[in-house]
C-alpha cells in the first residue's frame, strides 16, 4: 500500500425516519419481491399468455391497472385515452422517472433517477429497507447501471450517467447484490473479446480492477494518490467486499447452499442476456429479424437466465434472518418492443415470467405468502402495441382491437403502433402479505382495464401511516 493513502470510507444515505420504525410496527412483509416488465403493457402480458398459456402472475388474487405517467407527463384522463388514437403516445414516462416513482413513491421528471424534480436525492424502499436490517438487491436483465435497477438504488440528475450512477451503486450503496448486464469484456453474442467494449456500465476501468482484484477497494485516482472502499453492507462497521461472478456455472452454483455475503453478478455479455444477439444475417435487429418467430435465433446457452439469476440472488438475500427486498426487471421487454421485434418481444416476456415463476416456486417452498409479498408490474408500455387493424376502421371511428391467437406455441396476430413509450395503463398483479391493502390505493376507473392504482402506490403502501 502507498504511503499517504486517504481512505475514503462511504457516506451512505441513511434514511432514519418513521418509515423505517414502522416497518415492523405496521405488520409489514418479512419478504417484498417487485418484478418490473420494462415497457410491459397489458398486451405485452397477452402476447406472452397467447404464445405460452397463461402466466403464473396472471392469476395473483390482486390485479389492477396502473398509472405511469411522470412529472414530465399530464397525468391520465381514461375517458381521454380512449377519444383519440393518438393521447397515449403523449407525454409518456421514460424509465428513470417511472422506476423513481415504483422505488421512492415520488413522481419526477424523465431522465432522474431516485431524486424529485428539484434534483434533491428521495429515499427509496431499499433503503428504508436497509434501515431495518433488511438484505436489499436488484436482478435485471440489461445493464445493471440502466434506468429501473438504477432508479431502486442511486441518486442521479441524469440517467444517462451511467459511469457515476454504477460506482454509486458498487462503491456507496449497501445493497447486497446486483446482477444484470454490462460485461465489459464480452460482446452482445457472448463473444470473448480481445479489447473490452467499455466500462461505463461498471462504473469505469478503475472499478472493474477493483472488482477482479478484491472486490473491496478501487484505486480511483489514476496517480495511485488515494483509493476508496466499498460500504458497510450489513451495519457491523466494516466494509462489505464485493463477490465477482460472471460465468452461468457460477450463477447456477449461487442457487444452493451457502452463499458469499454481498454478490455482484455480471454475466459474460455487454448489453443485455438475449435480446441483441444475433447470428450470420448481422446486426440490425429491426431490419434484419423483425419477422423472425420466437427463438428462431436460438438463446445463447453461455449466458444464465434472468430465472437463474433470481434463484441465484434469493439464495444469498435469504440468508438474512430480517428478511429481504429485491427487484427483478425484464429490461428487454422495453428494447424489443422499441423495435417492433415480436418474436423477441415474447421471448423476453417468457424469460420474465420464468423469474416470476421462480419467485412463486421460492416463496412455496422455503418462504409463505403470509410473510412475503410479490408484485409483478411495468413501468410503462413500449410500442402501443394492439391486434391487427388497430387504428380508424372503414367508417373513420378509432378502434382498438385484440391480439390474435394462432395456438400455442405460435406467434400472435398483432400491430405495433409507436416505437416509443406510450401513457397506456400497465397492469399490477400482487400476491401475499399485505397485498390486499393497495386497494386503499385505487385512484380511479379506466372504461377498458377497470380500477388502477399508481406508480408510486408500492412505496406508499410499504411506508405510509
Ligand atoms: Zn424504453
Amino acid at each position: 500500500m502507498k504511503r499517504g493513502i486517504i481512505l475514503f470510507v462511504c457516506v451512505v444515505i441513511s434514511v432514519g425516519t418513521a418509515w423505517s420504525a414502522n416497518w415492523n410496527t405496521r405488520r409489514n412483509p418479512k419478504n417484498v419481491i417487485i418484478l418490473v416488465g420494462d415497457g410491459m403493457g397489458f398486451n405485452q402480458v397477452e402476447a406472452g399468455s397467447l404464445f405460452s398459456g397463461r402466466q403464473v402472475f396472471e392469476r395473483f388474487p390482486v390485479r389492477y391497472g396502473c398509472t405511469t405517467f411522470s412529472a414530465s407527463g399530464n397525468g391520465y384522463q381514461p375517458d381521454s385515452a380512449w377519444a383519440s388514437f393518438d393521447y397515449l403516445k403523449k407525454r409518456a414516462t421514460d424509465s428513470g422517472a417511472a422506476a423513481t416513482a415504483l422505488a421512492s413513491g415520488t413522481k419526477t421528471t424523465n431522465g432522474a433517477i431516485g431524486v424529485g424534480p428539484d434534483g434533491d436525492p428521495v429515499p427509496n424502499i431499499l433503503e428504508v429497507a436497509e434501515d431495518v436490517g433488511k438484505a436489499t438487491g436488484v436482478v435485471s436483465s440489461v445493464g445493471i447501471s440502466h434506468a429501473t435497477p438504477a432508479g431502486f438504488v442511486a441518486h442521479s440528475r441524469s440517467r444517462g450517467s451511467l459511469e457515476s450512477i454504477a460506482q454509486e451503486m458498487i462503491l456507496r450503496s449497501r445493497v447486497d447484490v446486483i446482477m444484470g448486464a454490462g460485461n465489459p469484456w464480452f460482446d452482445d453474442n457472448g463473444n470473448a473479446l480481445a479489447e473490452p467494449k467499455n466500462f461505463r456500465w461498471v462504473g469505469g476501468e478503475q472499478v472493474w480492477k477493483g472488482l477482479l482484484l478484491s472486490g473491496a477497494r478501487f484505486d480511483l485516482d489514476t496517480n495511485g494518490t488515494y483509493e476508496t472502499t466499498v460500504a458497510d453492507a450489513d451495519g457491523d462497521g466494516v466494509p462489505d467486499r464485493w463477490e465477482l461472478v460472471q460465468t452461468r456455472r457460477a450463477f447456477r452454483q449461487l442457487a444452493a447452499g451457502p452463499t458469499p455475503k454481498r454478490v455482484l453478478g455480471l454475466p459474460q455479455i455487454h448489453e443485455t442476456l438475449q435480446q441483441k444477439r444475433t447470428d450470420q444475417r448481422g446486426s440490425n435487429l429491426r431490419q434484419d429479424y423483425a419477422n423472425d418467430e420466437p427463438y428462431a435465433v436460438p438463446l445463447n446457452e453461455k449466458v444464465p437466465t434472468l430465472a437463474e439469476m433470481t434463484r441465484a440472488a434469493i439464495n444469498v438475500l435469504d440468508n438474512d434472518p430480517d428478511g429481504f427486498v429485491l427487484m427483478v426487471e425484464g429490461g428487454a421487454i422495453d428494447w424489443a418492443g422499441h423495435a417492433n421485434l415480436s418474436g423477441r418481444l415474447i421471448e423476453e416476456v417468457a424469460g420474465f415470467t420464468e423469474a416470476i415463476e421462480a419467485v412463486v416456486a421460492w416463496v412455496d417452498s422455503a418462504s409463505s405468502w403470509d410473510e412475503t409479498l410479490v408484485v409483478v408490474t411495468a413501468d410503462h408500455e413500449t410500442g402501443y402495441l394492439w391486434g391487427p387493424g388497430t387504428g380508424f376502421g372503414a367508417d373513420g371511428a378509432i378502434q382498438w382491437n385484440p391480439l390474435q391467437g394462432q395456438g400455442l406455441r405460435q406467434m400472435p396476430a398483432m400491430q405495433w403502433n409507436s416505437t416509443g413509450h406510450t401513457n397506456s395503463l400497465v397492469p399490477f398483479f400482487a400476491k401475499g402479505r399485505c397485498s390486499e391493502r393497495f386497494a386503499r390505493f385505487v385512484d380511479g376507473t379506466d372504461p377498458r382495464y377497470g380500477q388502477f392504482v399508481d406508480n408510486t402506490a408500492i412505496f406508499r403502501m410499504l411506508t405510509e401511516d
